[in-house]
């Protein structure tokens, strides 16, 4: 019998050789800034940087994969984004939002085909769900799905797929359509490969998109026609498949934001050691030391939903239910990269500001995981509206009394702060206020779990007192009143010069 390719390699193993990988694709002949303010990667950079099988790792084992958990994907996944957002990325892509989703969800006779090419041909995939008039209201999109004679007719256009044109494998999302020719509520996902005969998607248009020039993007016209045993086959509906995918998705976020986030912790501690200004190092002013503990705590906070993720987004697990969390982990991992971006484009300053600089580089990188994969301000609604259904649910309207069984760990900490009855009917801004607040209080409760469970302690009271400031401000801004809104034609009246 043929021994399993992976059967003498431990994950460390693995992570070592991609990691040896790395080094040799970004920091040998071609340097990644060199080549990062092109477009597209080099093809030697490509070539090495899949010479270990990366993609390997979340295949399972019997299709000749590595087999690898949702811990081990996070890490891996962390090691990319030290050297690369793109890169990680690009592994988040095909990991999270096409390999999982199909193991999960495929059909057994499509799958043997499909993983062999990723195996074999670094071949890659993705998922398109945003349509140009449908991207937050990614329910009500229009592609239609007709079935004729056991295959699936879809058509519709489909825009900003990361790996447009470059990926083989896409998990397609549409709607039936019925005789009456309207499109029915539940979402069905399905999987094309651009290879087979009638699955061509069409690239309409490339995008040029602000950073993370490493992936492409753009607008895909889909009219392709699928056999039944490319359609992922969902559990209960195909709305909850899409949300089980999404919440999966989000849960593994920290994996691309903690490499990074430590990358902008140690650009920003190298830079302010050696930089002299006013003869003194910058180091040693107190706002840089300020800028420097909150890159550090976005280090500390951010190791800490790795590890909660790593123990609940496994792929057997339904995370339908989990939205509250997932969403919380996402929108905060997410608004953490983007500080820290900025605060060590603030640090390093003009020489900074460069797409071949890391600093300035990062800052546009980081900046659309904000958009992505639900946009922050609906996700924070969401996550107001979540718990404030829990809070209702347990009859309590203080906060500080809901703590004490949601974040035990910290409610404590929070006593003075959060003693104060909760306004069940908030304005929308307000409640995307509330959402922020929550996140970063259920922040603090898994960074006390991780040092309770042996995180570094010094590190993680670090972390909770840089949160608990920030509570505090977000309380203070929740409670003050602020019902503006835009005046539309305000051309009048309004030109200095005529003052
Ligand atoms: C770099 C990048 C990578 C992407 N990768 C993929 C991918 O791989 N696959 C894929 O299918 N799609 C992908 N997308 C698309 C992405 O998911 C959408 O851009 C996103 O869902 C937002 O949709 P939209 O752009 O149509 O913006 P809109 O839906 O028009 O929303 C724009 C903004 O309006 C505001 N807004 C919208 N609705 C509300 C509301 N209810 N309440 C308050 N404010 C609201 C928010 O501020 C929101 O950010 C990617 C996008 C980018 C930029």
């Amino acid at each position: 019998m043929m021994q399993h390719p992976f059967a003498n390699i431990s994950f460390q193993e693995f992570l070592d050789n991609f990691k040896a990988s790395m080094k040799r694709a970004y920091h040998r002949d071609d340097k990644i800034d060199d080549f990062c303010s092109t477009r597209g990667i080099p093809a030697a950079v490509l070539t090495e940087l899949m010479s270990t099988n990366p993609l390997a790792l979340t295949i399972p084992r019997e299709y000749g994969g590595f087999g690898g958990n949702v811990k081990q994907n996070i890490a891996f996944i962390s090691a990319a984004s030290y050297e690369s957002l793109a890169l990680s990325l690009t592994l988040g892509i095909n990991n999270a939002l096409f390999i999982q989703p199909f193991t999960k969800y495929g059909q057994a006779a499509a799958k043997p085909h499909v993983f062999e090419r990723f195996l074999n041909n670094q071949s890659m995939g993705g998922l398109m769900i945003t349509e140009p008039n449908f991207g937050s209201d990614a329910l009500n999109m229009q592609t239609a799905i007709t079935e004729k004679n056991g295959s699936y007719h879809l058509q519709g256009f489909k825009h900003w797929q990361g790996l447009t044109g470059m990926a083989e494998f896409w998990l397609l999302t549409g709607r039936r359509k019925t005789e009456n020719g309207t499109l029915m509520r539940d979402v069905e996902m399905f999987m094309c490969d651009v290879n087979a005969p009638g699955q061509q998607i069409v690239v309409e248009e490339y995008y040029e998109n602000l950073g993370l020039y490493q992936i492409p993007y753009g607008l895909n016209r889909l009219d392709v026609v699928v056999p039944e045993q490319n359609r992922l086959i969902p559990h209960t509906n195909g709305v909850k498949m899409l949300l089980d995918l999404l919440h999966r998705s989000r849960f593994q976020f920290p994996a691309m934001g903690l490499g990074f986030l430590q990358r902008m912790l140690d650009e920003a501690i190298s830079h302010v050691k050696t930089r002299l200004v006013g003869n003194k190092s910058l180091f040693d002013y107190d706002q840089v030391q300020s800028r420097l503990a909150r890159l550090q705590a976005n280090f500390t906070i951010c190791s800490a939903f790795c590890v909660k993720s790593g123990e609940v987004a496994d792929i057997e697990n339904d995370l339908f239910p989990l939205g509250l969390e997932a969403n919380i982990i996402k929108t905060v991992t997410t608004d953490m990269m983007q500080e820290s971006a900025q605060s060590l484009l603030q640090l390093v300053g003009g020489k900074g500001y460069r797409l071949n600089n890391i600093a300035g580089r990062s800052t546009v990188d980081s900046r659309p995981f904000q958009i992505f994969e639900g946009s922050n301000d609906i996700l924070y609604h969401q996550i107001a509206d979540a718990f404030l259904k829990l809070m209702k649910t347990a009859k309590e309207t203080k906060l500080y009394n809901y703590l004490v069984s949601y974040a035990p760990a910290i409610a404590q900490r929070l006593q003075t702060l959060t003693s104060f009855e909760v306004d069940y009917q908030l304005s929308q801004r307000k409640l995307v206020e509330f959402g922020q607040l929550i996140s970063r209080i259920f922040s603090m409760q898994l960074v006390a779990e991780s040092a309770q469970r042996g995180f570094r302690s010094d590190l993680a009271e670090n972390a909770l007192d840089v949160l608990r400031q920030e509570v505090s401000s977000r309380i203070n801004n929740l409670r003050f009143e602020n019902q503006t809104l835009v005046v539309e034609d305000y051309a009048a009246n309004s030109y200095w010069f005529d003052i």
